[in-house]
């Protein structure tokens, strides 16, 4: 199969570059192996999105970029793509759907949840462990549960969870937040919520399910077992950019380097939205990105036609 632009991954970035390429007329595929709406579908309310001054829907929002795209003539693949390789004026994928040639990619694959890297984590992951407060948050209704973090994701998430939670345990390195102030004040507020500072887990303890969370005081190196019901993870995110690892140049922590125009170190991959090295990571900046990055690789592959 022939393509002129793939995108890799089908989160608000992947959408706003896939709306914008169909748009100008590329013949435009979209690879997503997963759910459409990538990490911003898992939100449960978007407050921050300009245009919606009540909030919408993270599902909702993700749905209707998706919708509008389609309506342009982007052409979406529920698949994932295995390898890029280079070849004589193209790259070659290897997909889902077998292998497909592009004149041009643009790479938005995000960014996965960081682990604890601990004892138990493996083993509770799916019976107690939660890296989506979302998905599995209503499971633990009147239970104790404990989110690991202190960035946005996981004020957000333990304010999320203290809708059905008995109690929340916020477990966090040091003494202040990262989040943002609005969602700080809000947790303060709210009364369900304990912050354990200077805190980090070392162990998850359970039986069949998560039973207590083993935490270190990092100040004194005390440990003590506090009993949880759940764990939720939030302590920051890791790029996907293995698919062009060796292909394009990456900062020291995998992200993907672009200029402004979302041009990476090689001609014709372009990289868009929270993979890319940037220091603003919301989808407000993602779905700018992808709308930069298919316009760029409209104007490159005009080039290439000559
Ligand atoms: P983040 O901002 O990188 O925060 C990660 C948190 O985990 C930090 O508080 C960090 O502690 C802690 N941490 C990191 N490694 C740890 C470890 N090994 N053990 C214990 N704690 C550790 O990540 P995030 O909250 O997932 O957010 C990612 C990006 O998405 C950010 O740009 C964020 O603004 C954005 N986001 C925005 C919203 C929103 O606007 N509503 C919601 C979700 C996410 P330190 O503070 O000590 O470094």
């Amino acid at each position: 199969m022939e393509r002129e632009l793939v995108i890799v991954g089908g989160g608000p970035a992947g959408l706003a570059a896939a709306l914008y390429a169909a748009r100008a007329g590329l013949d435009t595929v979209l690879y997503e192996e997963g759910m459409p709406g990538g990490k911003a579908a898992t939100t449960e309310r978007i407050e921050n999105y300009p245009g919606f001054p009540d909030g919408i829907g993270g599902v909702e929002l993700m749905m209707n970029m998706q919708a509008q795209a389609q309506r342009f003539g982007a052409r979406m693949v529920n698949a994932g793509v295995e390898a890029i390789e280079p070849g004589d004026a193209q790259f070659i994928l290897q997909t889902g759907e077998g292998r497909v040639t592009a004149r041009a990619v643009i790479l938005a694959t995000g960014v996965t949840p960081r682990p604890l890297n601990v004892r138990g984590e493996a083993e509770f992951t799916g019976r107690g462990i939660s890296f989506c407060a979302t998905c599995d948050g209503p499971l633990f209704r009147d239970r104790v549960v404990a989110v690991v973090g202190g960035g946005d994701a996981a004020v957000e998430e333990a304010l999320f969870l203290s809708r059905f939670a008995r109690k929340v345990y916020l477990i966090h390195r040091r003494d202040a937040l990262r989040a943002t102030k609005v969602l700080q004040d809000r947790a303060f507020a709210e009364p369900k919520i304990e912050f354990l500072w200077h805190s980090v887990v070392q162990e998850v303890l359970g039986g069949r399910t998560v039973e207590a969370v083993l935490i270190r005081d990092v100040r004194s190196g005390e440990t003590r077992a506090v009993a949880v019901d759940g764990v939720f993870v939030y302590i920051g995110m890791e790029p996907n950019s293995r698919l062009v690892r060796g292909l394009v140049a990456l900062d020291e922590q995998g992200y993907v380097i672009t200029d402004e125009e979302m041009r990476t170190s090689r001609p014709g991959i372009f990289a868009a939205g929270d993979v890319r090295r940037k220091t603003l990571r919301q989808v407000v900046t993602a779905v700018a990105d992808g709308a930069i990055a298919a316009v760029t690789a409209g104007h490159y592959l005009e080039g290439l036609r000559g």
